[in-house]
């Protein structure tokens, strides 16, 4: 878990990765649960709780990754909209 922390925080490609696979099972689950949800705030929830364990980073090179990763989110709604 400590190896796979590490690397999330010095590969962005996988942390965007690991940002996509996020939207989408948990679009999923609660589609198909049918209850109402708020993707955004569940996933800025947990960037909150990971960047509580991950402080070695700048306030600024953490709010370019917090943009990169909130244009995912409106992609990942995106795709649900229209082919969830
Ligand atoms: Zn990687």
């Amino acid at each position: 878990m400590d190896e796979f922390g590490k690397h999330m925080e010095n590969c962005p490609e996988c942390k965007e990765e690991l940002s996509i696979r996020f939207l989408v099972t948990e679009g999923m689950k609660h589609l198909e649960d049918g209850g109402e949800f708020n993707l955004q705030k569940e996933l800025d929830r947990r960037l909150d709780e990971n960047s509580r364990n991950l402080q070695r980073h700048s306030a600024m090179i953490a709010s370019g990754r917090y943009l990169v990763t909130t244009l995912f989110v409106f992609i990942g709604m995106i795709l649900i909209l229209f082919f969830g």
